[in-house]
């Protein structure tokens, strides 16, 4: 098999593409790609400083890595939740990039430790407050990352989200017909008041597997195991799903949610969307100041939970 660009023995193959790679096209490809993605969800630009959210695995790393060698300004951010090894690891990993790689350059690596700031790892949390393990890590990672993002005054978050994360959340929300979360998906999520930093998602267009052989062929040491408390979890029966569907037809996930987002922006002219809607709502948290469409933000009301002697 010989790479479709330069004809030279390929090391990937991408049936979606009808395509073959060397390890240079193959770069070459993932970097055009993400740019697309840049460009065409007018993300940021080159004088905006980014901040990277990295959770040790293939997905951050690799945006990190990327964003860099295309010339952005990216920082990053690592909240450590405090799940035993898997946190150490992973922690490992990305502490081992950044200073490989990112520090060298003059970027820098911030970290949020969840048992030194919240007082105790995520699992007890979610114990203390009865909550399952993934909300309540949710709602703490978004908290910490808008709130890094406003205090360091970075311009934009950039999350590893790639096709097969996006493509699963839409697979969910359209089962569930949630039209408020479909009203919300999308690579680029505005700054919408002040308090809020602007979200993008710059792998949308690139896959799992594509994101995994671009840090082999990059000597990109990432995490391999999925964090433990993601076992069973919903969105990894849907990537299964359409995994299957992949492997029978190449392409599907794109043709899935790239025509989701198309549909999305010919509603955008449509006089009020449902996040327009959301964004009147928003008014300070009573507690921190950060915008919240209640009168305390759901991390104020968690945090004030975990502290009650009476919830324990
Ligand atoms: S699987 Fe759950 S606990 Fe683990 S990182 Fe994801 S949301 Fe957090
Ligand atoms: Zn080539
Ligand atoms: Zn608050």
């Amino acid at each position: 098999m010989n790479c479709t660009k330069c004809k030279t023995k390929a090391a990937i193959k991408l049936p979606r593409h009808h395509a073959a790679f060397c390890k240079n096209c193959f770069n070459g490809f993932v970097h055009d790609q993400v740019a697309k993605a840049i460009k065409s969800q007018k993300m940021f630009g080159k004088d905006d400083r980014i901040l990277v959210a990295v959770s040790g695995g293939k997905d951050s790393l690799a945006l990190w890595d990327i964003l860099l060698k295309l010339g952005y300004k990216a920082d990053a951010l690592y909240v450590n939740l405090g799940i035993g090894n898997y946190s150490e690891r992973s922690y490992e990993k990305v502490r081992d990039f950044a200073d490989r790689v990112s520090v060298p350059l003059g970027f820098t690596l911030h970290t949020h430790t969840v048992e030194q700031e919240e007082g105790a790892g995520i699992r007890e949390l979610a114990q203390l407050v009865h909550r399952p393990t993934c909300s309540t890590c949710g709602t703490i990672k978004r908290y910490q990352f808008n709130r890094a993002a406003i205090e360091h005054e970075y311009d934009v978050m950039a999350t590893g989200h790639n096709l097969d994360d996006e493509a699963a959340r839409l697979l969910g929300n359209v089962l569930h017909w949630q039209e408020e979360y479909l009203d919300k998906q999308g690579p680029s999520l505005p700054a919408s008041v002040e308090g809020f930093a602007k979200k993008v998602k710059p792998l949308y267009r690139l896959t799992e597997r594509e994101l995994a052989a671009y840090c082999v062929l990059n000597k990109i040491d990432y995490i391999v195991e999925e964090c433990p408390m993601a076992q069973g979890a919903r969105s990894l029966l849907y990537k299964e799903v359409l995994n299957r569907l992949e492997t029978e037809s190449p392409g599907t996930k794109q043709t899935f949610y790239w025509g989701f987002l198309d549909k999305q922006r010919k509603k955008e002219s449509a006089p009020t969307t449902m996040a327009q809607k959301d964004q009147a709502m928003l008014r300070s948290c009573t507690t921190c100041g950060q915008p919240t469409t209640a009168e305390v933000c759901s991390y104020c009301k968690l945090m004030v939970r975990a502290k009650t002697p009476a919830s324990r």
